[in-house]
This record gives C-alpha cells, structure tokens and sequence, in this order.
C-alpha cells in the first residue's frame, strides 16, 4: 500500500524499522521532507484516515457542537467541558477537531492543530501529537512545537523533547521557555550536565530567565514575593505559616513534585526550595493576614506556575477553606475549597 502511495523506498524502510520497534511509533517514520507533491497529499490523507481511525475510535457522545462549528482555538476549551477528571479529553476534542472540516467545511488553523497537539500530548500520547504536527499542511509553528515540548516535559520524555526543543530553538531563538523546559526534562532525568549545558546555551545567546515574582495587595498596600527571598517584614510568619500547612498537606496526601527543582541537591533541599516559591509565599501571607475572613486570596504572578506550587494550591485551599485566585502569565486558576482547579490542570 505504501508503494501505491508512492512513498520512496528509503521512508518505506523506516517505516517498517519503526514498525517492528514499536506500533505506535509507526506513524513518526516519514520525515515531511520525503515526500512531494502529490506523494505527499497521498500519504497525508492515508495517515489522515489512519489516525483518525486511532484517535478518533472512541467517539463519546460530548456537547453538541454549534452549527458554526468552534471559534478559533475553542476545541480545548471546548474539549475541557467536561475536563476536571474527564479522560477522554483528547477524544471530544479530536471530534470537534474533525467534525470543523467534515460538517463545517472550516479548515482548522494553526491555532486548532495547536490546541489538538496540546489535548493529545496532555494525554500521554505523544505520538499521536507528534504525527499531527508532522501532518499538519503547513509548517508547524513555534507554538505548536512549544506545546509538544510542555508535553514531553510533563510526561518527561527525553527524545521527543530534544527534538521539539531543536525545532523551537531554530524557529524562535529567543524562547526562553524552550530552554526552561528543556532544562526539566533533564532535571527529571537527574541528567545534571545537560542542565548546565542548556543554562551556558541560554547564556551564550543573551538569553536570561526571569526569576520568578508574586504580587498580593493586603489593606490597600502591594507585597512582592521572589522564590526563597526572605526579605518581607513578616517573613517569620509566613515561614511558620508555610511550614503547618506543609504539615498538613503532607497528611492530606500531598508529595512535592521535585522534579520541577532544576538544581542538583538532594531531595529534602528540593522540598525547601519548593516551599519557598513566590506563590506560596504570597498565599502564606495572604492567609496569616486576613485570619478569620472568607474573602478568596488573590495573587498575582509573572510566570506560569510550576506543576508544584498547582498542586500544592489545591491542597491549600482545601485545608484553609479559601478560595484562591492566581493569575499567572497564561490564565486565571480558581483554586476552589473543594481542592480543585478551575483549569482543570491544563494550563
Ligand atoms: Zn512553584
Ligand atoms: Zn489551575
């Protein structure tokens, strides 16, 4: 069928080297640069089917969808209806995805595939995105490759992410975030010399991490909070403060995701370094300055939060029966008193 398909010789052979290694892998064989013309449209339409086939097997009957098909980049918010433990996710997205082209006549954007890669490499299936990216009928852009990669950093995958990392790199050399999550994946890998290698390559091109701020207002005055810094004038009390709930949070079931420290220290240094992040020192605050009050805290932050400080929110806001709103570089996460995110951990 290949053949017919016109696919040449030295793909076929991958193809089927891949094949044997491993079936999922399968649909990564073809580099887009070994097919042309027609030969292309061919094999991206079989694999269209193909993958479609896969991914779209199991077609839970999710929300209607409007007769104008999703705005743009709807399909995750929309596939995220349901989220907050839906683990079909991907599969309500990938309906919209198609339903877009074959009830709408809407050609998805880059913004669509971005979101598709996004709710299949959340998922754990990497290939899968990896294969759409590669199908996609135009270059995939510095997004949509940055999105692969947070997936392989999530899911910690070490070549898929490389890969990524050398596409986002070439496309958009002064992403700092590419080499930052590149820096977790390797992090997680304990592979500590690749860390340094990455730090001198962001060195090298100018390239410098922003260090991580939270903003809280209390009566009227803004605090700034930096990770680790211990320079606010109620630092005792938040330490106090970060310490009991750390207590707690640890009965409750909480485990500090180390993997997020990008330093070489043992485990129980990483478990600090964790504590003392800007959020969690701003939600301490927050919490020790408005003792018996059911507002929500607010809390303000320059980056993304890191997969830690999102976990550790939630148990908080369970323990102190507070809501609690962060507003990070990305979106608005509602910590709600009943331990959950209104991101529903995808962010
Ligand atoms: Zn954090
Ligand atoms: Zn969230």
């Amino acid at each position: 069928m290949a053949a017919e398909m016109g696919i040449p010789s030295g793909a076929l052979e991958r193809i089927f080297v891949r094949l044997d290694r491993d079936d999922v892998a399968r649909s990564c064989a073809v580099c887009r640069e070994d097919l042309q013309g027609d030969d292309r449209r061919r094999w991206l339409e079989a694999r269209r089917r193909d993958f479609h086939r896969r991914v779209g097997g199991l077609r839970e009957p999710g929300p209607p969808l409007g007769s104008q098909g999703p705005p743009r980049a709807d399909i995750r918010e929309r596939a995220g209806i349901q989220r907050g433990g839906d683990e079909h996710a991907d599969q309500h997205g990938w309906r919209y995805f198609t339903d877009m082209a074959e009830l709408h006549g809407l050609a998805p954007t880059a913004d669509h595939f971005a979101a598709m890669v996004d709710l299949l490499g959340r998922s754990g299936r990497l290939f899968d995105a990896k294969e759409l990216l590669e199908s996609m009928p135009f270059e995939p852009d510095p997004v949509a490759w940055m999105t692969f990669l947070t997936a392989c950093r999530i899911h910690g995958k070490l070549e898929l992410g490389e890969a990524a990392a050398e596409r986002v790199y070439e496309l958009d050399p002064s992403s700092t975030a590419s080499y930052i999550a590149m820096s977790n994946i390797y992090a997680a890998h304990g592979m500590w010399e690749k860390v340094a290698s990455v730090r001198k390559k962001m060195e090298e091109r100018g390239l410098k991490k922003l260090p991580g701020l939270s903003f809280i207002e209390v009566d009227g005055k803004l605090h700034e909070f930096s990770s680790g810094g211990k320079y606010h004038p109620r630092t005792d009390e938040i330490c106090e403060e970060l310490t009991r709930l750390h207590g707690l949070m640890r009965a409750a079931g909480y485990v500090p995701d180390t993997k997020a420290v990008l330093h070489d220290v043992s485990e129980g240094e990483k478990e600090t370094m964790l504590l003392y992040h800007s959020e969690k020192m701003a939600i301490a605050f927050g919490l020790v300055s408005s003792r018996g009050s059911g507002e929500p805290i607010r809390v303000v932050k320059n980056l993304r939060v890191c997969s830690d400080c999102h976990t550790a929110t939630k148990f908080i806001a369970r323990i102190a029966g507070r809501d609690i709103i962060v507003r990070d570089c990305n979106r608005f996460h509602l910590f709600s008193s009943d331990g959950k995110c209104s991101c529903g951990d995808y962010w």
